[in-house]
């Protein structure tokens, strides 16, 4: 009989209650399983040595013979460190200790000869390693050495109540000694053989105590295969179940409405994304499933005129249509918008907002539930039970990061069967972070934007060439362009930020003064109505500046305002970056967006500078956002398994991603539930997935 792998950490040999709580604490290790699916960071060879005058300054882990000479304590700011000079026949470098100290000075012995092994640093001309594992050259030749010693993820606590890396590793082979290194199968043996992927005992024990690089490397593989394949399999699961379950309503005729704004209102050629997009969103309504789209398109890429037509396509077939914005102000302007199309084709439309008046608000009420009123838009307003439809067929939402997934489904609620939904954001995805994050939700792209666009010349100037700025502004405003320009606003420094806004809008006050000049402020902490009052000042052009916060960040268009200086710009994230310059470029005129910064920038910020600048192409943006900050910060990761990945890396393993997905694919193509005998495995093992909630807790 096998162990069973559910048995909680304690009763492994070497762990007892202390340790047992520390990995639970610390690393969420509770049972036998948790600590096999513990997987290494990286390997590090130790058959390697290393002199001193070899030592290079790369933070590497490496260890170096040497005998410790002597010690010494060191004030420093809080309490005191513990220094060894330490030795060897080359020259001299020192073990330094924060914490433990008295214990460390009577356990290590003066002159006799150690292996030190740590990550190395370079401080005041000298390197040192703190609190390194050391051991006694005898004791260590004792022991076999691995050139692929796996090292395991660890906290600083973890560290400092002595479970180190060693200390993992024992129980590590004290767990395969007890389970006799035995592990269920958990791919199926026709997979395996046509990926030539190695059983899951061999890769867990390789990927433990790698016998060579090469079963490391088959090891890593089948296992990062694995983990990707669940979640895969996991998310098209819920997608098909979705749509088998979830009926629509067919809209089953391209009607008058659609075809007749086609061909005489039409007030542009479409783009070939658009219409690519239409015929996707054509295709889902004229389905029997529910539509559930996500519809992806930089700022200024046309998703407007999509909402539009695709709304259309409810009307033709007597269904209304809402459309929901995050805030009054793009609300209105969605409403002015549509307002024009829906006058021409003789579409009744209202919009619902929180500051609409309760008589006109009852009218809206009643116009919804007699079917008079066919299109409402309005930002949350929208989802209040008072308001029902009497026939809500198609609900679209625009810019979704503002709004969450619950919302979503109350919409859901406003008819008999779930309305249509399609989800509007100009946040690009990166395609493939959006394939697994999304499961739920279809994906449609508006990769192209209309014709004749002037890229935005971004930028990038240091405070100071601010005199220089503030000529171009002058200048841009002779000519007559509006400006914004946004300041910084993150909770945690909210008081600092709001000082440095209001002194940045004195200083621009005074070197814009009235009455030539006019400038407008908005910020968060301004009641709704002021702001909106200032907002619409900006947006009948009676200001020329605008100085705000990131609040105008969201679907503003103001075509006139040509120029986005953003302030202290290296505390800003690329995405939100590129969503504040695309408030710009939406005229006829060239647009700037100036980014001003200090001269401290960190690596970080220089790469996130650099590549707002070198282009305007917000799905490469996304990439670069997803390598500098990993998957954790992308909207809706948090909702996916991405973020519990244990061995494989949402970037760096794309290609196994995409080979994962493609089976899990074909494997569901043919046997949708899993009820071939040869897919039994997967079955079992997808059924525990829905026990757990961290992918690894099921698979061994
Ligand atoms: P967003 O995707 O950011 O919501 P909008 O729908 O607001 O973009 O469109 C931005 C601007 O581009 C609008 O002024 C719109 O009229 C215009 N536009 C959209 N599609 C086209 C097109 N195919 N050709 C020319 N202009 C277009
Ligand atoms: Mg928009």
């Amino acid at each position: 009989m096998s162990v069973n792998l559910q048995t909680p950490i304690d009763y492994l040999k070497g762990v007892g209650p202390n340790r047992a709580d520390l990995l639970r604490k610390e690393l969420g290790i509770h049972t036998y399983q948790d600590l096999i699916n513990l997987f290494p960071n990286r390997y590090i060879d130790r058959t390697q040595y290393y002199k001193i005058n070899q030592l290079q300054r790369n933070n590497a882990d490496v260890q170096v013979i040497g005998k410790i000479t002597s010690f010494k304590e060191v004030a420093q700011k809080r309490g005191k460190r513990l220094v060894a000079t330490f030795q060897d026949d080359t020259g001299t470098m020192e073990l330094v200790w924060f914490r433990g100290q008295k214990w460390i000075k009577d356990s290590l012995k003066l002159n006799k000869t150690y292996v030190a092994f740590g990550k190395t640093n370079w401080f005041s001309s000298k390197f040192n390693m703190a609190h390194p594992e050391l051991e006694l050259l005898e004791d260590h030749e004792k022991n076999m050495r691995s050139a692929m010693q796996p090292v395991y993820p660890s906290t600083e606590k973890l560290n400092n109540k002595g479970i180190t890396n060693r200390v993992i590793n024992k129980i590590m082979q004290q767990l395969f000694i007890e389970t006799k290194g035995r592990f269920t199968e958990t791919l199926s043996d026709n997979l395996r053989s046509e990926l030539k992927l190695i059983n899951k005992q061999s890769a867990l024990f390789n990927v433990h105590f790698p016998k060579n690089q090469e079963l490391l490397s088959r090891a890593q593989f089948r296992l990062k295969f694995e983990e990707l394949f669940y979640i895969q399999l996991q998310l098209i699961i819920k997608n098909l179940i979705h749509k088998s379950k979830i009926k629509g309503f067919p809209f089953n005729q391209v009607g008058t409405y659609f075809n007749s704004f086609f061909k005489n209102h039409l007030p542009f050629e479409l783009t070939n994304a658009q219409k690519r997009v239409l015929k996707e969103i054509r295709a889902d309504l004229g389905s029997n499933a529910q539509m559930n789209r996500l519809l992806q398109g930089d700022v200024g890429s046309g998703k407007t005129i999509v909402a539009f037509m695709s709304m259309l396509m409810a009307l033709d077939n007597d269904f209304q249509a809402c459309l929901m914005a995050p805030t009054e102000i793009l609300s209105v302007q969605h409403y002015n918008g549509l307002l024009e199309w829906c006058n021409e084709l003789n579409i009744s439309i209202e919009i619902l907002t929180g500051s609409t008046k309760t008589s006109k608000r009852k009218i809206i009420h009643e116009s919804l539930e007699n079917g008079e009123l066919q299109i409402l838009i309005g930002t949350h307003a929208l989802l209040e039970d008072k308001v029902k439809f009497k026939n809500l067929g198609l609900a679209i939402i625009d810019e979704q990061h503002r709004f969450g997934v619950k919302q979503r489904s109350k919409l859901w609620k406003k008819n008999a069967l779930p309305p249509h939904v399609l989800v509007m954001t100009a946040t690009p995805i990166p395609r493939t972070l959006a394939m697994s994050v999304y499961g739920d939700l279809d994906i449609s792209i508006i990769d192209e934007l209309p014709p004749g666009r002037k890229a935005i010349k971004t930028v990038h100037r240091y405070d100071k060439n601010r005199l220089k700025v503030f000529k171009f502004i002058r200048d841009e405003i002779d000519k007559g362009r509006q400006i914004y320009i946004v300041y910084p606003l993150i909770k945690e420094n909210e008081k600092m930020d709001y000082k440095d806004l209001m002194d940045g809008y004195e200083s621009i006050s005074r070197d814009f003064p009235m009455p030539k000049y006019q400038t407008s402020i908005v910020h968060g902490k301004m009641k709704p109505a002021d702001k909106d009052y200032e907002m619409q000042r900006f947006i009948k052009g009676e200001t020329q500046i605008m100085v705000a916060t990131t609040v105008i960040e969201v679907g503003v268009n103001v075509p006139n305002a040509s120029v986005m200086i953003i302030e202290s710009a290296e505390r800003f994230g690329l995405s939100q970056l590129h969503q504040l310059r695309g408030r710009v470029g939406r005229g006829a005129e060239q647009s700037y967006c100036i980014l001003m910064t200090s001269h401290k920038l960190s690596a970080n910020s220089k790469t996130r500078l650099e590549t707002m600048v070198r282009t305007n192409d917000g799905f490469e943006i996304a990439e670069v956002d997803l390598r500098l900050r990993g998957p954790g910060d992308i909207m809706g990761t948090q909702q996916s398994g991405v973020l519990n990945l244990k061995i494989a890396d949402i970037i760096k393993d794309n290609d196994i991603l995409q080979l994962a997905r493609h089976h899990a694919k074909s494997v569901l193509k043919i046997d949708p539930s899993l009820a071939l005998p040869e897919n039994q495995v997967f079955l079992n093992t997808y059924k525990q997935l829905s026990k757990f909630k961290n992918i690894w807790n099921y698979i061994s």
